[in-house]
């Protein structure tokens, strides 16, 4: 039995789909101790959107470390907060002509998402929330209040409270007009369901099975909650940061959320991070309510000023429409064709395969398992882990890229010959 089987908890999960001993990684690949390599279409599950180890980020850091600079630093003002803070401002924000105020909160996605809630309620003086069925949000209390997998919920831990479920524009609901249904629920005196204080929702649910919002639903979302008065709270944590293309993927649809969670990527290095941004007006935080240890981890700020200013020069957006179209083609033509039951979907540079009416989810454990032996990580979300999920850094090469599906197919053909 080695150490981790013997003294990890059985919590633990990634490491037993891929189970070998990581040591080193470069780019999209990531080396085993004995040698192996894998190409990484799982990027840290999106906290790795400029690459493992990207160098231009990496020079910042080891600068900023060997001058003997702050490393930890509560929220005190320092100046690597203040660069990550003018920078920020200054080529996301500003030319998007965004106003937004910056919380940063703990150092999980899951704490900007229990600040935003708690905000919003505090705002509204209301204690409902709306949220989408398939949505992830975490694994605090209030966060998988919001998230819709019932399999790690529980009776015991109490987390429906106040929270409603509203259908998100999938499956047999894309023929239906649910945000008519949830006008209604909220206009409709006797609905039984009191007006909520926000709803919050992913403009692609990623751990939902990559399920990506038509741009009219969210805009018919936004102006729903602007005409009831209820906060809009976009959770971007997974697919902000420029996984869609532009840096937030609510811009595709020209809405301006309240309140926008973001975490993963936005540090740049893989370091942890999360913010909250707020409209001006909405923040109404007491000095000291939302508060935490860990807000001002220094090494993810000269991360995440490192990452703005490799986005420029890189001209990652672009670069992102390029290999968008690469997968778009590849998935339909080569792997969509191996039998009409297979679904594609995605945006940007998340992409699923979804083979729940072809295999199911033991088939879906065995393709990606199979992948796994051939040398890629890629990894398994949606109902019942069914959908096959590409997500690899926005820097990989398109040779890596191809290399990295044809495994996938190859991985079908073996199951299939
Ligand atoms: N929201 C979304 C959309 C996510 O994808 C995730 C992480 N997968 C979270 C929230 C939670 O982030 P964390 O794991 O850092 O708490």
């Amino acid at each position: 039995m080695n150490i981790f089987e013997k003294r990890e908890s059985n919590v633990r999960s990634y490491c037993r789909n891929f189970p070998a001993l990581f040591h080193r990684a470069k780019g999209s690949i990531i080396y085993s101790e004995s040698g192996e390599e894998y190409i990484d279409f799982l990027a840290g599950a999106g906290a790795l959107n400029y690459g493992h180890n990207n160098d231009y980020i990496k020079q910042e850091v080891i600068t900023y470390l060997n001058a003997d600079a702050i490393t930890h630093g509560l929220d005190l003002h320092t100046s690597a907060k203040e660069k990550f803070l003018s920078k920020f401002s200054e080529v996301v924000l500003e030319p998007k002509n965004l106003d937004y105020r910056i919380q940063f909160c703990g150092p999980t996605g899951t704490n900007a998402v229990e600040a935003a809630l708690k905000l919003a309620k505090k705002i509204t003086k209301k204690s409902g929330i709306f949220s989408f069925m398939g949505a992830y949000h975490g694994m605090t209390l209030g966060s998988l209040s919001i998230s819709g997998n019932t399999k790690v919920k529980s009776g015991l831990l109490g987390t429906s409270n106040n929270v409603t479920f509203m259908p998100y524009p999938y499956g047999f609901m894309e023929s239906f007009d649910t945000i008519e249904y949830i006008d209604s629920v909220i206009t409709d005196v006797n609905s039984g369901i009191e007006k909520p204080a926000a709803i919050i929702f992913e403009t692609v649910q990623a751990e939902g099975g990559v399920i990506v919002a038509p741009l009219e639903w969210m805009q018919r979302l936004s102006e729903l909650c602007n005409r009831h008065k209820i906060l809009l709270i976009c959770d971007d944590i997974q697919v902000g940061c420029g996984r869609t293309g532009p840096f937030f993927s609510f811009e595709r649809a020209n809405i301006v959320p309240d309140m926008v969670v973001l975490s993963k990527s936005i540090s740049g290095y893989g370091f942890p991070m999360s913010i909250l941004l707020i409209k001006p007006e909405l923040d109404i935080w007491e000095p000291g309510e939302h508060t935490g240890t860990f807000r001002g981890n220094q090494l993810a700020f000269v991360g995440g000023t490192a990452a703005l200013k490799y986005r420029e020069i890189s001209r990652l957006e672009q670069d992102v429409k390029d290999k968008e179209s690469f997968l778009h083609q590849f998935l339909h033509e080569q792997i969509a064709s191996i039998n009409d039951k297979i679904e594609i979907r995605g945006i940007g540079l998340i992409w699923g395969i979804d083979i729940a009416n072809f295999g199911g989810s033991n088939f879906a454990q065995k393709i990606t398992s199979r992948c796994f032996d051939l040398g890629l990580i890629v990894e398994r979300v949606g109902r019942n882990d069914t959908v096959i999920k590409i997500l690899p850094p926005l820097t990989i090469e398109i040779p890596t890229l191809e290399q990295g599906c044809l495994i996938i197919k190859q991985a079908f053909e073996d199951y299939l010959a």
